[in-house]
């Protein structure tokens, strides 16, 4: 692990196993220039995010840490095209974010599927969108739907699968439209232990083997050390990055390592240190 402030540059930590295991990368690279967000509603102000600047290469894997309300969701939306930015601008590729596009999907803590479609017919719902005929839809669909570990639940409704097969159908539904980029908030938030632990090791599998470039949001130290290559931490509002960690553990990553348990606790003994703990109390557990 490479611990740099920021101001000193940011780069990628580059570990040939990595490579090694990521045959075809899928991704584009993301440039965040001069990004900020002041919301203004009822005639107040509110200064969400100073401005931000982050460079993520195609393929790289860059988790967010961060105190509650120092805008990692808002720095998420306006990469996502949902939100527009105060000032600054965000570069997916060679593209000038200027709204949503299906080069780019968020996913959310609370997986947002369809209640009245089935587990495939969510999966297949962008591609319906755009336009693919349905024989290709449903092979897709069913393709992505094995990848998470969802088979013989195609047919099942939201309501009848458990928080972590939700998020599992939210995935397959994201990668079905072969995003270049995933941005994820929280996804694993409100899962219990042991689920995040395997979506964890899975998600790092499915980004192995896609090569998408993902931003990643979550207050649990040890997951953004499991699945980072890198580690941003967030200043309280209004937001700024003002610590980053390389991680340079070698992939794929497992939980009870020994050397992902220190690092996790060398961060977190950084972070307390500081006074910038993620929510302000011990986590990473
Ligand atoms: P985080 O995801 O880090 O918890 P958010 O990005 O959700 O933080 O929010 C950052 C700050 O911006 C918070 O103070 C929040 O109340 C404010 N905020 C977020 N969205 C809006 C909005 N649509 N209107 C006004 N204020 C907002
Ligand atoms: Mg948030």
């Amino acid at each position: 692990m490479v611990e740099r402030t920021v101001g000193e540059g940011l780069s990628v930590a580059t570990d040939s196993s990595i490579s090694s295991v990521r045959p075809n990368p899928g991704g584009i690279p993301l440039r965040i220039v001069g990004v900020s967000k002041t919301f203004v509603s009822r005639g107040r102000s509110v200064e969400a995010l100073k401005p931000v600047d982050l460079e993520i290469s195609a393929g790289e894997f860059v988790c967010l840490l961060g105190p509650s309300g120092c805008g990692k969701s808002t720095l998420l939306s306006i990469v996502a095209g949902l939100e527009p930015a105060t000032g600054g601008a965000v570069w997916a590729g060679e593209r000038e974010v200027r709204g949503p596009g299906t080069d780019r999907v968020l996913l959310f803590q609370e997986a947002a599927l369809f209640p009245w479609l089935d587990v495939q017919r969510n999966v297949e719902f962008g591609l319906r969108q755009a336009g693919v005929a349905a024989g290709e839809r449903a092979t897709i669909a069913r393709r992505f739907i094995e990848l998470v570990h969802l088979g013989g639940f195609e047919h099942s409704f939201i309501h009848q699968l458990s928080g972590g097969m939700r998020q599992r159908a939210a995935l397959a539904r994201a990668l079905a439209i072969d995003p270049a980029v995933l941005l994820m908030d929280e996804p694993f938030g409100a899962l219990d232990a042991l689920t995040r632990d395997r979506l964890q090791i899975e998600l790092e599998t499915i980004w192995a083997t896609t090569g998408k470039t993902i931003l990643f949001v979550t207050h649990n130290v040890r997951e953004a050390v499991a699945l980072g290559d890198r580690v941003l931490v967030f200043s309280p509002r209004p937001g700024r990055i003002v610590r980053e960690f390389a991680i340079d553990l070698p992939r794929p990553r497992r939980l009870e390592d020994h050397a992902l348990v220190d690092q996790t606790a060398a961060i977190l003994d950084v972070l307390h240190t500081a006074g910038e703990g993620p929510e302000g109390g011990p986590h990473g557990q």
